[in-house]
């Protein structure tokens, strides 16, 4: 099909609920992809920080495929292998205890709330539990993790949503505290805000809320569905923090192009809620997804990847900090490792830069009103962050 063929159909036959870039993309290699008109883009989205070892990782493709021509899929009524794997690798990395597949980032959320719940329920009996989440977070658009989401435009058409959830200031513990009382069974928070504008937790807010929890036997769930899998040159971004979340979840990279998301839980948390018959999923962890979740852990541990974020992170945001101080469309630079915001002024809609960007062959998206997100292949090198650069610097004049 050519390009305006498969743009018309898509249009006509697909629930407009995106408003697309106007190319259609056709394959990828390394940290390039191309368009179904051959016109090749330095990818610096990755999928939505999806594609951590960019297109084509040697060893990837090989993992799938064998797979792939053993079974994809066999229910959770029955043991495989490459859940034995993945669960291990999974469980191992981040240090807590047992983990659950997902087929995505907002059922990773899902499962948590429910952990949450069943924790707090198994305690006290009672029904009247409650979430405190953060204003200009994202978690997902199920009606649960939808409920989390401190984000009115997003949650504006669909309530009622799920009630006994508080809204908090993110990295303003006086707000936190506000909204804490007896009846708080978890607190749920992104460890850098991705969709609400690429914002890191301070660390003395994350320490207090930490504390916090300790204190009152309230639930920490650190939402790492972006920054998780050593986007922030950490392979968790707690790390950088010296805590460790009560449970987990992540997604996006985890799978590094299937559809795979899992929630982790810590030995106290697994052990005091979702027991057989509380919890479950047809297709999650699947022999396929599962391969590739393995695999995934076993190329980080091989190429030493985030060890490469941590290493080159410091040029990146030399690099971005100097399109701040070149122009004034810039007002600032935020991020940790390869997850990072320009923030515009306001009289410079992001919308036209990203756009200008993809004509001149460069894929970046949006976060927030009025943030530039860059979210690249964690493979990019020097090379690739002063071609974005340059390409950069002719699109915010
Ligand atoms: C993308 C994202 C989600 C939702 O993941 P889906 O796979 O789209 O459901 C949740 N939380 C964060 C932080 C995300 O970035």
């Amino acid at each position: 099909m050519t390009q305006n063929e498969i743009k018309q159909d898509v249009d006509k036959y697909v629930l407009h609920t995106y408003n697309r870039f106007p190319i259609a993309i056709d394959h990828g290699n390394g940290v390039r992809v191309y368009d179904a008109d051959g016109k090749e883009y330095l990818d610096f989205m990755a999928g939505i920080a999806v594609y951590a070892l960019g297109y084509d990782f040697p060893g990837y493709d090989e993992a799938l495929t064998d797979q792939l021509l053993k079974t994809i899929h066999t229910s959770n009524l029955y043991y495989h292998e490459p859940l034995a794997r993945a669960a291990k690798a999974l469980v191992t990395s981040t240090g807590l205890s047992k983990a659950f597949f997902t087929n995505s980032g907002a059922e990773a959320i899902e499962g948590a709330i429910k952990a949450a719940r069943k924790y707090a329920w198994e305690k006290d009996g009672k029904n009247n539990h409650e979430i405190v989440a953060m204003n200009g977070s994202f978690h997902g658009r199920s009606v649960g993790a939808l409920s989390v989401t401190g984000n009115e435009h997003y949650q504006a058409p669909f309530r009622p949503l799920m009630g006994g959830v508080r809204f908090a200031d993110f990295n303003n513990m006086e707000s936190v505290r506000a909204a804490v009382n007896d009846a708080t069974c978890a607190i749920i928070m992104e460890t850098v805000q991705g969709e609400g504008g690429i914002y890191p937790a301070d660390p003395q807010f994350m320490k207090e809320i930490r504390k916090l929890c300790d204190e009152k036997d309230i639930l920490l769930i650190l939402d790492e569905i972006q920054c998780g899998m050593g986007r922030t040159g950490k392979m968790w971004a707690y790390e950088h923090y010296g805590i460790k979340p009560d449970i987990l979840t992540c997604a996006k990279a985890l799978g590094c192009g299937v559809p795979v998301g899992a929630f982790v839980l810590n030995e106290k948390t697994a052990a005091h809620s979702l027991e057989p018959g509380d919890h479950g999923t047809t297709y999650g962890g699947n022999p396929l997804v599962c391969a590739a979740v393995a695999e995934v852990f076993r190329l980080f541990e091989s190429t030493g990847i985030v060890g490469h974020v941590a290493e080159t992170t410091p040029y990146f945001e030399k690099t971005l900090d100097k399109l701040v101080l070149d122009h004034v469309s810039v007002k600032a630079h935020r991020g940790l490792g390869f997850m990072r915001g320009l923030e515009l002024a306001p009289e410079y809609p992001v919308s036209a830069v990203v756009n200008k960007a993809l004509d001149k062959g460069l894929l970046i998206i949006s976060a927030g009103n009025n943030v530039l997100r860059f979210v690249p292949p964690l493979i990019i090198g020097e090379k690739e962050i002063d071609e974005a650069a340059a390409i950069l610097d002719k699109c915010l004049g």
